[in-house]
């Protein structure tokens, strides 16, 4: 059995950014191996429909928008396979990534697009609730509660944003935060403190959710100091997490130059990473936008780059 092959261009991810990077990296015939990871075609499998990614004006199945692009990849093609890199080693060139089957994959040039995870509380409601009422991407499912009540759990930006997003839509936006402050940045802090449809519960943690027919409210409890404690129901139609996502960038921690919460740094608006034929794209590299057109875009970039970059190696 080989346990070790060479490609000119690896491409680790199925996201928008992993796949758009492997339709013009096999345009540009660089004949790109890409891993599909641990959730084939990424996050927004994860989600109903897709209304803001261009071009698809009756919006667009997520599941379905990444058929279609691994379908345009695999066309052009690129050699996507399921499976997941569980490590690297970069200290030499090429680049090594090992499989979760144990294959080495020597690399002239990768393109990472890892994406990141949104995090959840770790309440069995929130698996029970996923898809009828739970969310974690507001501007990808708050359409489906428009004049409805719902509630974003979370205090950071994300979740002002989140909120004044769906104060936009929706009739009534609860902020669940734990702490009795908000972490987000002044301006945010103010334009939810001046949104009238929108009422911070501050102290407030989770417990639970409930509903017979899909989601139909939250078990909340307000703690005052060490002892106090108030329990009551809230009764809600969305429940929308926003408590931070993990970058899923773990195994190239060594290697590369991260932030602190564990994106990658690129250079200068590149998908360049610190890293020579390194190259980073979509939201394992993107904090600020996670956007599905965003990554697409970013993966194009990546492909372009690892193209300039390998035909600079053959002079
Ligand atoms: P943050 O880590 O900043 O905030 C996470 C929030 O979730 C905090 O309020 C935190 O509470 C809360 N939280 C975390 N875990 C739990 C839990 N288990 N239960 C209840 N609450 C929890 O993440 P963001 O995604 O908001 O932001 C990430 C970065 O991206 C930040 O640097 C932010 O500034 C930036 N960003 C910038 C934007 C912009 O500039 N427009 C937009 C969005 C993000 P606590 O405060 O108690 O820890």
């Amino acid at each position: 059995m080989m346990t070790r092959e060479h490609t000119r261009c690896l491409i680790v991810g199925s996201g928008p950014a992993g796949y758009t990077a492997a339709i013009y990296a096999g345009r540009a015939n660089l004949n790109p191996v890409l891993y599909c990871g641990m959730q084939t075609g990424g996050q927004l499998t994860q989600t109903t429909e897709v209304e803001n990614f261009p071009g698809y004006p009756q919006g667009v199945d997520g599941n379905q928008m990444m058929l279609d692009l691994r379908q345009q990849a695999e066309r052009f093609g690129a050699d996507i396979r399921d499976g997941e890199l569980v490590k690297a080693d970069f200290s030499k060139k090429p680049y090594v990534l090992t499989t979760d089957r144990g294959l080495e994959i020597e690399a002239e040039s990768v393109i990472i697009a890892t994406g990141a995870s949104a995090k959840y509380l770790g309440l069995p409601d929130e698996e029970k609730y996923s898809g009828q009422g739970v969310s974690a991407c507001a501007t990808c499912d708050g359409f489906f509660y428009r004049k409805k009540v719902v509630a974003v759990v979370g205090g950071g930006d994300t979740a002002c944003e989140e909120a004044i997003y769906l104060s936009g839509l929706c009739s009534k936006v609860y902020m669940i935060v734990r702490k009795p402050y908000l972490r987000a940045s002044d301006v945010m802090k103010r334009r939810v403190e001046q949104n009238e449809k929108i009422e911070v519960l501050y102290e407030h943690n989770t417990l639970g959710l409930y509903g017979e027919n899909g989601l139909e409210g939250a078990h909340l409890v307000k703690r005052m100091g060490q002892t106090d404690e108030q329990r009551y129901d809230l009764p809600i139609d969305g429940f929308f997490l926003a408590i931070g996502h993990k970058p899923n960038t773990d195994i190239f921690k060594e290697w590369l130059d991260l932030d602190e919460v564990g994106y990658i740094k690129t250079l200068d608006g590149t998908p360049k990473t610190n890293l020579e034929g390194v190259f980073a794209a979509g939201d394992c590299a993107d904090s600020v936008y996670r956007q599905a057109v965003v990554a697409a875009g970013s993966g194009c970039k990546a492909a372009l780059e690892a193209e300039r970059y390998l035909a600079s190696l053959n002079g």
